[in-house]
Parts: structure tokens; sequence; C-alpha cells
């Protein structure tokens, strides 16, 4: 690899050029009329929020999600005049700071809509809603059948409350369209109760990078939430997307500590849970789960070094792994790179690959890279 790891020990690299070429990509793939809602909760999915932002700022987001205040206010830093929605519930003492924000609450019941609106009130200001109905993922939102209920309050505390989109969230779209199909006629059964004129200026929308696939052509959906799939990673296995190319943007990475040469039979690291079945050579990489291996790796997973894959031996620990590189033409080297997610010339671990060996789903794998693991930034662009 290009980069020179000098002094890493645990590093992610982070190509900030696939990062923008994939939301093209992902534009391209969704009808021209829709926005792009960048989803960036949990530090850009681990990406690292700044960086990430900066960069989808430049590759024209629309809007952009995040899950709590605190990240809104980094956000803000990066660049002011997106959109902000705040995905999850905000708790009562938060809602003075998201006025003073002006981020974009989701609201699930009457109760929210009354609390905010008595304190933008108080604060003289408007507080932009979007409004979220739970179609049967049974998290936020208001439950469908009750929609009006919610419409009604929001109504009543006009104009201290500011109607700006409706959503909803798919449990399943990466695994039963059929499911997804009756949410979406759930969601669009609610907009009914929307006056017509109100609605082409609401931001109306339901997908996720699941979603995407199925994402109706017609119809008053005008955008979508894309978190995962903008970080080359497609959801779940049994997804719905087609042919759409995305690039990896993410890479893990440590280095070979020490190398050394052991008889058959020696037991390897806490418990025992493997024993050497031949005259072994072992490496011990400078990372473990402190950094954002999940422990279900060990005696399980694989690790590339010198373009070849290197099967993880007994437990891994907090900041410590040992790999079999018995088999390796030649030793490595103390301080060469090992790859837990990556690419070399002829192998490749990809995050869904790294995700499965580590018993997690892709979200979590990435959210796991620790504060530890250094990002390191790559900015190639697309020319
Ligand atoms: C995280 C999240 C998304 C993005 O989901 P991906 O599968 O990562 O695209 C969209 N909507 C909501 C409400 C979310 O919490």
């Amino acid at each position: 690899m290009s980069l020179h790891p000098d002094k890493l020990r645990a590093w992610a690299v982070i190509n900030l050029g696939a990062l923008e070429r994939n939301l093209k990509a992902i534009r391209e793939a969704m009808p021209a009329h829709l926005s792009y809602i960048a989803v960036v909760k949990a530090n850009a999915y681990g990406h690292g929020l700044a960086p990430v932002v900066t960069r989808l700022m430049r590759a024209e987001a629309d809007a952009f999600a995040v899950a709590n205040l605190e990240e809104a206010a980094r956000l803000r830093e990066v660049g002011t005049g997106w959109p902000i929605l705040v995905l999850s519930v905000l708790l009562p003492d938060e809602y003075e700071e998201a006025l003073r924000l002006r981020v974009r609450p989701l609201l699930s019941c009457p109760e929210e809509a009354s609390a905010l609106a008595a304190l933008a009130a108080r604060m003289n200001c408007q507080a932009q809603v979007h409004l979220k109905i739970d179609t049967g993922m049974g998290r936020l939102g208001v439950w469908h059948e009750r929609f009006a209920e919610l419409l009604e309050a929001v109504r009543r505390h006009q104009p201290h409350l500011r109607l700006d989109g409706v959503c909803t969230h798919f449990s399943s779209a990466d695994s039963d369209p059929e499911f997804t199909a009756l949410q979406r006629a759930r969601f669009l059964a609610c907009l009914r109760h929307l006056p017509p004129e109100l609605l082409p200026q609401l931001l109306v929308h339901a997908d996720n990078s699941a979603g995407i696939e199925s994402f109706p052509r017609g119809g008053p959906f005008n955008a979508a939430r894309v978190g995962l799939l903008q970080f080359g990673v497609r959801p779940g296995h049994g997804s719905l997307l087609g042919d759409l190319v995305t690039e990896p943007v993410l890479s893990f990475h440590a280095r070979v500590g020490l190398v050394k040469d052991l008889p058959a039979g020696t037991p390897i690291s806490y418990g025992q849970t493997c024993r050497l079945r031949r005259p072994s050579r072992v490496a011990v990489l400078t990372a473990g789960y402190a950094d954002g291996l999940s422990t279900r790796l060990s005696n399980r997973g694989q690790v590339i070094i010198r373009d070849r894959l290197c099967p993880v031996l007994g437990r891994v620990t907090m900041d410590q792994t040992l790999v079999d590189v018995t088999d390796l033409p030649q030793p490595p080297t103390v301080g060469e790179v090992a790859t837990f997610i990556g690419r070399s010339a002829g192998c490749a671990i990809s995050v869904s690959q790294f995700a499965q060996w580590s018993g997690q789903i892709e979200w979590e794998a990435l959210c796991a890279l620790s504060a530890r693991t250094q990002r390191v930034y790559r900015t190639d662009s697309a020319l």
C-alpha cells in the first residue's frame, strides 16, 4: 500500500474519494428529484464525523441525519446551511439545545409536540419538525392508525411548530419485500390526512440503504436516508439492491509486533482454546478487542499478511491478536502490515466478511472500531 503507516499500531484508512464517488453512484441510481439525506450518526459509522461530513457536503448531499445533539453540534461546526435531522428520540431536557441548534426532530406523539411548542413559544422561535410514523418497526413514531392525532397536535401548535417532513422506517428492507410493501402502504395511507397542497412542500422519506432498490418511481416520496451504502457496504445478504456498484471506503490494519516458532501442542492465548497441531510460526499483531476486533474472531477470523489469508489463533486479547503465519513462503518481518478489512493484490476481506466472522452485522462491526484505532484519511478525488 502507498501509505506509510509509521508509528501506527492499529488504524483505519478512509478513502474520501471513494465516499464521494459512492454518493454520486447512489444518486444516479435514485430518481432525480430525490433529496439525499446522508446518515452520519455514530461518528459517521465509525469513519469520523468531520472529514466524512466535509466530503459529503462537497459532494452535494442535501441534508444530514444524526442520532443526537452532540453529533448535530459537531456537524454544524463543519458547515452551516444543511438541514440536520435528529433520528433518535430527544429527551425533554434537550429541547432547548435542539431549538438553539435549529435541528429537525422527529416527533412520535402529541405530548412531544406540545412540550416542544411550549418551549419554542417561550424562546420566541419556531421548531421545524418531521412526523415519524410507526408502520411496523415498533420503535419510534406514532402508530400509523393514530397518525391523525399527532398531525392535529402539530396543527394546533402553529406557528411554533412548522411541519417540514413526514417519515417512517423499514424494519426489513433487506430481507422481506412483502412486509416492506405493507409498511410503505400504511405510510401512504397516513399521507391522505395531509392537505394535498402541503405534501409537495414536505420532505417525505422512508428508505434507508436497503430500501432504495424498491423505491417507487412515482408517488410522494422525495428523499432517502442513506447510511451504510455510502460507505461502500451492502446491507444484509438478502439485499434487494441490484446493480449499484459502490467502492469500499474503509480498511483496517495493525502491524506484526513479534514472530516466533513454537512446537506442536503449544496452547495459544487465554483459556488455551487453541493448541498447535503442527510446529508453527505465530505472529503477534498490535491490535485486539480494545481496537475493535471482536472476541468472536477468536479461532475463526482471518487476516491478510503478505497477500495471504492467515487464521487467527486462540482468543483475541485486549491489545494483541495471534495469527498463524506458518504457511507464508517468507516469515513476516516485525513492523509489517496486517489487514483485517481491506485488500491486497490477491486477497480481500470485505466489511461483510469481517462482520460475519465477528458474529456482528456490518453496521455494528464498523461502530466497534474504537477511538484507539487511528483514522487516516486519503483524499484521492473522483477526477
Ligand atoms: C440508521 C438509520 C438509517 C440509515 O440506515 P442504513 O441502513 O445505514 O442506510 C435510516 N433511517 C433511520 C431512522 C436510521 O436510524
